[in-house]
């Protein structure tokens, strides 16, 4: 039953019943292999749509990146950000190129991403971290992974970007920014993930770490207490807290302890790259950055430039980031048929991994990311 306008949302009718199930999405193809593997997102979103009723969606792309900012000087010019503000979700392929650079030496790829970001409050980035059948285990032991790493996305070190200084060639400085609010938010995020989910593999128990520097830095027994304080308003969950150091280490020696992690920007960053090593590898993440009015999707690697234009990229990253994004918007405005395509297309991508048969290089396979797609729409296509 759709819900009553309540002003957290943006699409009704003219009776203000709001409408579910009908969803503009804006597609940014990039840079890189980010064409190849937005092409094999978009059939598997098409063909979904076919397969269940009462879900609709527009795609909308959009040229904007590294490419562009070659040809035209602009990386993403202000309609294309309109349009990203005015979308129901945003889906990105992969945006930069590492020499494309400005004269100061900043990638011109956080003239698309860290505008989205800083603009649309993406404040948590979202990144899921699981075993996936068929995909050989990186780490001895083979304890079971399915944690997911809560970053905070729009303050931390990073707040610093092109804020820092350089006295005279000698001197350089970056400050750390951490707010009560934002530290709230992100926090407030990752317990309701926690509440959602099964537990822990160890032993199901549900429980946020917060991942941090606490012993150091004041700025992260900052961010700590705060933590603490909503964690004191979820009894239901536990808490724990790990140095990011110890972290590293604990990643690769006792994932199975992990249910739902939150940290700040930077510490999130790089936990969140050593997890999907420890998974199978940057082709198999996906995540997601969202605030409270906007959601923006895409894989957690870059643009590959070293495979890029070869058809080897594998796409499931990509693929299981449209899952995420078609999940948040079922979450958002309660539309089973949403929360419906994206558990099939997370199992018909997971049938493939599992089968092995058709998979791309970087999983031992020989299917070109074209195939790999193919495999996953013929794989919704025998679920019906
Ligand atoms: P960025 O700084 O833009 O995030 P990066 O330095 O993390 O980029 P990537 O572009 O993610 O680098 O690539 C890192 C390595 O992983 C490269 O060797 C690349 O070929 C490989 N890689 C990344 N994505 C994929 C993919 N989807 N399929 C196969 N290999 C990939």
């Amino acid at each position: 039953m759709p819900g009553r306008h309540t002003g957290d949302s943006k699409r009704y009718d003219q009776r203000g019943w709001q409408q579910v199930g009908n969803y503009t999405v804006v597609a940014l193809p990039g840079d890189g292999i980010g064409p190849e593997i937005t092409d094999v997102a978009l059939k598997v979103l098409d063909r979904v749509v076919e397969l269940v009723p009462g879900l609709d969606v527009t795609v909308d792309s959009h040229d904007a990146g590294a490419e562009r900012w070659r040809s035209t000087g602009v990386a993403m010019p202000d309609e294309t950000f309109d349009a990203c503000e005015s979308a129901d979700a945003i889906l990105m392929g992969a945006i930069g190129l590492p020499d494309a650079r400005h004269p100061d030496g900043r990638e011109v790829n956080g003239d698309v991403i860290f505008r989205l970001r800083f603009a649309l409050d993406l404040f948590a980035g979202i990144r899921p971290v699981r075993s996936l059948p068929g995909v050989a285990d990186t780490l001895a032991g083979g304890k079971p992974i399915d944690y997911v790493v809560v970053r905070e996305n729009v303050e931390g070190l990073y707040a610093s970007r092109t804020g820092g200084t350089n006295v005279r060639g000698e001197v350089a400085t970056d400050t750390i920014v951490i707010t009560a609010n934002g530290t709230r938010k992100v926090s407030e995020i990752a317990f309701g993930l926690a509440t959602k989910r099964g537990g822990r593999p160890l032993d199901g128990r549900k429980m946020v770490t917060c991942v941090d520097k606490a012993n150091v830095l004041s700025s992260y027994a900052f961010f700590r207490s705060v933590f603490d304080q909503v964690a004191d308003e979820h009894t239901d969950i536990e808490r724990d807290h790990v140095y990011v150091d110890a972290m590293t280490a604990f990643q690769v020696q006792r994932p199975d302890h992990y249910d739902v992690v939150v940290a700040e920007n930077m510490f999130g960053d790089i936990i969140s790259d050593l997890a999907a090593a420890t998974v199978g590898g940057l082709g198999l993440a996906a995540s997601a950055d969202v605030g409270y009015d906007h959601g923006m999707f895409q894989p957690a690697h870059g643009s590959a430039p070293d495979i890029a234009g070869r058809d080897l990229a594998n796409p499931t990253a990509m693929v299981l980031s449209t899952a995420m994004l078609l999940d948040w918007l079922g979450e958002r405005h309660d539309d089973k048929a949403a929360l419906e395509a994206a558990a099939k297309i997370d199992a018909a991508t997971l049938k493939v991994l599992a089968e092995g048969t058709t998979v791309t290089a970087d999983l031992g396979g020989s299917a070109s990311c074209t195939a790999m797609g193919d495999a996953i729409v013929a794989a919704l296509d025998g679920q019906a």
